[in-house]
């Protein structure tokens, strides 16, 4: 097994990085981060594509022998799914803490493990209904002399996940779910940054299902490359925007359909109706769980600008209600790695040599310079501008600027000229308001009066829009983006084509039905 690993985490070059922050920006981050060594160091050796494409064809053959693959078969993948995680979701929540430094324990359960359990159950809850034909109507007259027309959800054959390291059991095992619900095989590539656990993954699923069914390829972003490459009969990606460009890019050349559930920066609309207690709070557990390493993080607040101090008093209050220290609190997560952890101090130390406030939210005044542990205090930017890092790019981190607006529509306008975004979150209680921002505004998703919600309600599709996405899994939509919608039309006995007057030699049937079909409407 070809293994490229998590890149070194230099915890000497972290240290410094976290006195004088170099600056890197999240472009130079992505290219130096994943720029392929070169070829004697890092070879992608020949032999672990061949590895991934005998995988893919033994998945395909299976696949095509057992069709039509029964419901059964597919409820019984779904049960050893869950019993994975039944069984091992505290070895894989102890992986997760070794790979991110620290990782409260609970949160792991939480997001990555019942989160994970619950969409399965949810999946096999429906997944019948799902997979029912569905009746479709047909031209007239043609039912009236027995034409049939239904549509069939057949499962597409193998599909490929490639995961990121930020919530790594939910976002591989997850869409896994609905993938084996649809009636697929898979290969899934975890991400390199959460090593321990997508190696115990590979193990584990090695365990509880047949490599014909379930496969885990664990590698370098080469690997990852290689993966994206590979002629799937659909492929989902879960990551940044810019990898997902290179994955769409690499599918395309195969034709492969792809799902791309990607990020961005999702606002925080904070109208004046608010509670701005609640929404201190809710707005600090969303930025604060994961240290921020959450797609759907809140990334900035838009507030009333004369609303501003008790907005940004409220998040800071509630920040110290829910970690009243951090550095040695088991419920506070650590940045990733070091070049993550870089990546945001370099953000902040931007935004404040353009002229920004910087409020760190430090209860219990720690010295987070004197450790290693990669724990960043919830950091609040007053006074942004555009030409800042964190109005630029993704935050991804416990970062949040905050905006002012007199009148919404600044807001609205603000979103409008910049990428869609993932999520969109508006706290107040006019309904008026809420309404304005919704139609005004295109997003991904929404939770209104909290953050991030929005993707645990597994009846409801997830995804983005534009650059924040393509497709979407999670409620009944997640099923029929995993499978194949077949349309079966069955002619009657009658010759219709006759009748109608479609079939040579034209005459005066022909000429009428033309004339009544050329009707405006
Ligand atoms: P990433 O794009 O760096 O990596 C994601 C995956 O892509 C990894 O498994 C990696 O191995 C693989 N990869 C790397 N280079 C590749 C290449 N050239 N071709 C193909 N695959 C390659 O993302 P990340 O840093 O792991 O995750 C953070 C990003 O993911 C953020 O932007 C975040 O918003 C986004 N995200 C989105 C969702 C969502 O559901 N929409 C969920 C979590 C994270």
């Amino acid at each position: 097994m070809l293994h490229c690993g998590k890149f070194k985490q230099d915890t000497f070059a972290g240290a410094i990085g976290r006195i004088t922050p170099p600056l890197v920006t999240c472009d130079d981050f992505v290219e130096t981060s994943r720029k392929a060594k070169p070829e004697e160091e890092n070879p992608m050796a020949d032999d672990k594509k061949s590895e991934m494409e005998a995988i893919l064809k033994r998945q395909r053959d299976a696949f095509t022998a057992a069709r039509p693959e029964p419901m059964s078969a597919r409820r019984d993948r779904i049960k050893r799914a869950i019993a994975l995680l039944v069984d091992h979701g505290d070895d894989l929540a102890r992986a997760m803490s070794a790979d991110f430094g620290n990782r409260s324990h609970e949160a792991s359960m939480i997001t990555d493990i019942t989160g994970t359990i619950g969409f399965g159950k949810y999946c096999f809850k429906h997944m019948d209904k799902w997979a029912r034909p569905e009746k479709r109507g047909t031209r007239f007259p043609l039912g009236l002399l027995g034409a049939k027309a239904e549509l069939r959800y057949e499962p597409k054959g193998v599909v490929g996940i490639l995961s990121p390291w930020n919530f790594p059991v939910n976002l591989s095992i997850g869409p896994l779910m609905q993938i084996l619900a649809a009636g697929n095989r898979a290969m899934i590539k975890p991400s390199e940054f959460t090593e321990k656990t997508s190696e115990l993954t590979a193990e584990l699923v090695a365990k509880y299902f047949a490599e014909e069914e379930v496969a885990v390829i664990t590698g370098s972003p080469e690997v990852a490359a290689a993966f994206s490459s590979l002629p799937f009969d659909h492929l989902l990606f879960t990551g940044s925007t810019a990898t997902g460009r290179k994955v769409m890019e690499a599918a395309a050349r195969n034709l492969v359909p792809v799902t791309l559930e990607l990020g961005g920066k999702s606002p925080v609309f904070l109208g004046r109706s608010a509670n701005f207690e609640q929404a201190g709070e809710r707005i600090a557990m969303g930025k604060m769980l994961n240290a921020g390493q959450i797609c759907l993080a809140p990334d900035y607040m838009y507030v009333p600008e004369d609303k501003e101090q008790t907005a940004v008093d409220s998040v800071r209050q509630a920040a110290h209600n829910m970690y009243p220290t951090l550095l040695d609190n088991d419920d506070y997560t650590s940045v990733v790695t070091d070049r993550h952890f870089d990546r945001l101090q370099s953000m902040v130390a931007d935004a404040r040599d353009k002229g920004a406030d910087v409020i760190e939210v430090n209860p219990a005044n720690e010295d987070f310079s004197s450790t290693n542990a990669r724990k960043m205090p919830l950091t609040i930017l007053r006074n942004v501008s555009d030409d800042m890092m964190a109005m630029q790019e993704e935050i991804f981190g416990p970062v949040l600027p905050v905006k002012t607006y007199k009148n919404v529509d600044e807001a609205i306008d603000y979103v409008n000229r910049n990428d869609r975004p993932l999520g969109l979150y508006y706290f107040g209680s006019d309904a008026g308001e809420r309404e304005h921002v919704l139609q005004r505004t295109i997003s991904g998703g929404v939770t209104v009066n909290d953050v991030i919600m929005h993707v645990s309600m597994d009846d409801l599709p997830f995804g983005g829009v534009g650059p924040s996405g393509i497709g979407s899994y999670h409620g009944p939509e997640g099923f029929k983006e995993f499978s194949h919608a077949r349309s079966v039309y069955t002619q009657p006995k009658a010759d219709i084509a006759k009748l109608a007057g479609l079939k040579p030699p034209f005459g005066d049937t022909t000429r009428k039905t033309i004339a009544r079909e050329m009707k405006k409407a």
